[in-house]
């Protein structure tokens, strides 16, 4: 199974697909938790997606093309994925669809986590990052068991830096910009599927449940 996840920074994408990815047994990719790896250890990818990341725009698509079509490439990739926070603009999904098209392949859904702009600011403060292995978490919707500690891999949370809040209005007008129009180009090749991100999360992943089957 290939799930894209499409919805605005903050919608839930990333929770989303962590789930999905356990319950299909398949690999959440998620381009920002690659991005992130690289700055950490100080590669070269890592420096040219830095400054963008920081101003809340995003990584050019050559950097950020090549690299995805990289990942999906690997043996772990063969049975399907869930794709978080790619594709962001058409040209990448172009590229995509072209590439898969290439292998005979193409996707199954893009889920729609739909959220207004309203709710995402309030998310995004809450939000507490796991640098080590992506899990994200919410003080108050969807906190740790131990403050500051990731459940899953016992290293400590962070506040991304691009969560503030004048950044998260700058990747707000970015989304709606850049992202949005995905919704569209997914709909028109009949993949679109949308779920109401304003529900509790367990909600939202019993939604998308009743469209990937159980
Ligand atoms: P969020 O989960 O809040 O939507 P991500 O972790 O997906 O954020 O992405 C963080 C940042 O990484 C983005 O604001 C952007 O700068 C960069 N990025 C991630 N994926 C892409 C992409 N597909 N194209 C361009 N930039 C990207
Ligand atoms: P994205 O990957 O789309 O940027 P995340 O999955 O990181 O979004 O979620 C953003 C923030 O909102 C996180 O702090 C997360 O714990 C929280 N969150 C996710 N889904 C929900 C939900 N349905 N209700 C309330 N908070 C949520
Ligand atoms: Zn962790």
């Amino acid at each position: 199974m290939k799930i894209i996840m499409l919805g605005a920074p903050g919608a839930g994408k990333g929770t989303q697909a962590k789930q999905i990815a356990a319950k299909y047994q398949i690999p959440h990719i998620s381009t920002g938790d690659i991005f992130r790896a690289n700055i950490k250890n100080g590669t070269e990818l890592g420096m040219k997606a830095k400054s963008y990341m920081d101003a809340g725009g995003l990584v050019p698509d050559d950097v950020t093309i090549g690299m995805l079509l990289d990942r999906i490439s690997e043996p772990d990739s063969k049975n399907g994925y869930v794709l978080d926070g790619f594709p962001r603009t058409i040209p990448q999904a172009e590229s995509l669809t072209k590439a898969l098209a290439e292998r005979g392949e193409n996707i199954d859904y893009a889920i729609d986590v739909d959220v207004p702009d309203e709710a995402i600011v309030s998310r995004m403060s809450g939000r507490r990052a796991c640098v080590s292995c992506g899990a994200t978490y919410h003080i108050v919707y969807n906190p740790t068991k131990k403050e500051g500690i990731c459940d899953a891999c016992g290293q400590t949370l962070i506040l991304r830096d691009d969560d503030k809040p004048e950044t998260v209005q700058k990747r707000l007008s970015v989304y709606h910009e850049q992202t949005q129009p995905l919704i569209d180009y997914y709909s028109k090749e009949g993949k679109l599927v949308t779920v109401d991100g304003t529900q509790d999360l367990n909600d939202v992943f019993r939604d998308i449940v009743k469209v990937l089957g159980e």
